[in-house]
C-alpha cells in the first residue's frame, strides 16, 4: 500500500465538513488554517506521512456537561458547559471560558483549535483548549452568577489541573467569575493550586493580566507599522467592543500617540472624533465593569453621536481592531476600509474577520494581524502566570510587561519569516505557519498518539 503523501484543500475541508456536521465556525477555522498551511504541508513530506493536519482538526477530547443551579427566585435552571481539550504536544491545554447564550459546539471547536497555533506563537508551554457555556450573565445577580460558577467548576474541577488543563477568562468571564471558579475548585479538590488564570492579585493573579490583550494588540501593530517604516503617532483608530481587550487598547493606543474614535457593544457603536481620552475611557470602565451599562450612555454624557444597531467600519481611518466577537467583520465592511485607506488591521477578538473579509484585505495589500498572532498576550501573560505560580514569586508590573512587549515582537518576527512575500508580509500566513510548525514538530517527534 502506498504511503498517503498527498493533501488537497478542497478534499481536506470535505472530511472536516463530513465529521463535523454543521458546524460552520469550526469549518471556517479549519479552511483559513488550511489555505495557509496547504502549500506549506507539501513541501514537508513528514506532516503529509504523519498526518498532522487531519490529527490537529480533531480534538483529543470533548467534554460536555450538564450544569443545574437555583435562581434568586428558587427556580431550578440548567445550562450546558463544555470543554475542549484540542491538543497538548507542548503543554498542558490552556485556553478561556466563554459564558454566552452562543455558545455551541461549533464556537467551541473554532476556539479551541485557534488557541493551538496562538499558544505556540507565545513560545511558552501550552497545548490548546477551551471551554464555556450558554450560560447568559447579563441581568443575573451576583449570588446567581456565583452559584453558576460554582455548578459549573463542580463538573469541570475534575478534568482540569495545574500540568492537565488551565483555563481561563473570555467573553463573560472575568475576574469576578474565575475568583468563584477558582474558589470552587479549592473547596471540591481541597488544594490551592494554579488551576486557572486571570486570578485575583491576593490569591495568585499576574499584574498586567488584565491589560494583556489590549496592550499586546497594539504592540503586534506597532511592530506591523514599524515593519512599513511607521508608528503609532497621529494615527486615527476604530476600535469595536468595550469590554477587556477593547478597553486596554483604547487605554494603551493613546498611551503610544493614536486616537481611538469608536467604541461599540451589541446595541451600537459611538463615534467621538476628538478622541477616547484617557478621562473618557475611565468612565467607560466603570460604566462597563461596575454599573454594567450601555455605550449609548456614553453617547449623551460625552455629547457625540450613537450609531443605534451599526458597526463602526464605515469611519475613516488608519488602523481598525475589531475587538468584540467572531465574524464582526464581513467582506463588504473590508471593501469599505479598505476604499477609506486603512493601513492595518489588528484583530483583538478571536475570528472577528469572516473569510471574505480575510481575502478582501490580502487581495488589496493591507496588513492584516490575525488573531492567533495580534491578540496573543493575554493567554502569553497567563503562561507568565502559570510560571509565577510555580516558581511561587511574584514579578512587578514592569517586568511583566517588559515580557509581553518581548513575546509580541517575538510573534512579529515569526510572522516576518513564515509570512515574507517579496516585499510585503503576510501575516495570516505568516501566523498559521510559525505556530503550527512548533505543534507539528512535537507531534511528529512524539509518535503517533
Ligand atoms: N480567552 C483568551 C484567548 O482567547 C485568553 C486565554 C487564556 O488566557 O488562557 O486567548
Amino acid at each position: 500500500m502506498p504511503i498517503r503523501n498527498r493533501i488537497k484543500i478542497g478534499d481536506f475541508m470535505r472530511g472536516v465538513e463530513r465529521r463535523n456536521p454543521g458546524e460552520t465556525e469550526f469549518h471556517q477555522a479549519a479552511r483559513e488554517v488550511a489555505e495557509s498551511l496547504v502549500p506549506f504541508i507539501k513541501k514537508n513530506p513528514d506532516y503529509t506521512r504523519n498526518q498532522i493536519l487531519e490529527r490537529l482538526t480533531e480534538p483529543d477530547r470533548i467534554v460536555s456537561f450538564r450544569v443545574c443551579w437555583e435562581d434568586d427566585d428558587g427556580n431550578v435552571r440548567t445550562n450546558r458547559g463544555y470543554r475542549v481539550q484540542f491538543n497538548n504536544a507542548i503543554g498542558p491545554y490552556k485556553g478561556g471560558l466563554r459564558f454566552h447564550p452562543s455558545v455551541t459546539l461549533s464556537i467551541m471547536k473554532f476556539l479551541g483549535f485557534e488557541q493551538i497555533f496562538k499558544n505556540s506563537l507565545t513560545g511558552l508551554p501550552m497545548g490548546g483548549g477551551k471551554g464555556g457555556s450558554d450560560f447568559n450573565p447579563r441581568g443575573k445577580s451576583e449570588r446567581e452568577v456565583m452559584r453558576f460558577c460554582q455548578a459549573f467548576m463542580t463538573e469541570l474541577a475534575r478534568h482540569v489541573g495545574e500540568d492537565v488543563d488551565v483555563p481561563a477568562g473570555d467573553i463573560g468571564v472575568g475576574a469576578r467569575e474565575i475568583g468563584y471558579m477558582f474558589g470552587q475548585h479549592r473547596r471540591v479538590q481541597g488544594r490551592f493550586t494554579g488551576v486557572l488564570t486571570g486570578k485575583g492579585i491576593s490569591f495568585g493573579g499576574s499584574l498586567i493580566r488584565p491589560e494583556a490583550t489590549g496592550y499586546g494588540s497594539v504592540y503586534f501593530i506597532r511592530e506591523v507599522l514599524g515593519a512599513a517604516a511607521d508608528d503609532m503617532a497621529g494615527k486615527i483608530c476604530v476600535v469595536s467592543g468595550s469590554g477587556n481587550v477593547a478597553q486596554y487598547t483604547v487605554e494603551k493606543l493613546t498611551q503610544l500617540g493614536g486616537r481611538a474614535v469608536t467604541m461599540s457593544d451589541s446595541d451600537g457603536f459611538v463615534h467621538d472624533p476628538d478622541g477616547i481620552t484617557p478621562e473618557k475611557l475611565a468612565w467607560i470602565m466603570d460604566l462597563k465593569n461596575n454599573r454594567r451599562g450601555r455605550m449609548s450612555e456614553y453617547a449623551k454624557h460625552f455629547k457625540c453621536k450613537f450609531y443605534k444597531g451599526k458597526k463602526p467600519w464605515g469611519v475613516r481611518c488608519d488602523v481598525a481592531f475589531p475587538s468584540a466577537t467572531q465574524n464582526e467583520l464581513n467582506g463588504a465592511d473590508a471593501k469599505t476600509l479598505v476604499k477609506n485607506g486603512v493601513k492595518a488591521v489588528g484583530e483583538g477578538a478571536n475570528m472577528p474577520c469572516d473569510l471574505d473579509a480575510v481575502h478582501v484585505f490580502g487581495d488589496a495589500g493591507v496588513a492584516l494581524a490575525p488573531a492567533k498572532a495580534c491578540n496573543a498576550g493575554g493567554v502569553g501573560v497567563s503562561g507568565l502566570e502559570m510560571t509565577q505560580n510555580s516558581m511561587k514569586l511574584r514579578w512587578t508590573r514592569e517586568e511583566v510587561e517588559e515580557k509581553l512587549r518581548d513575546i509580541m515582537v517575538d510573534i512579529h518576527e515569526q510572522c516576518v519569516e513564515f509570512g515574507k512575500k517579496g516585499r510585503k508580509i503576510d501575516y495570516v500566513a505568516g501566523a498559521n505557519i510559525a505556530g503550527f510548525k512548533r505543534v507539528a514538530d512535537a507531534m511528529v517527534a512524539q509518535g503517533v498518539v
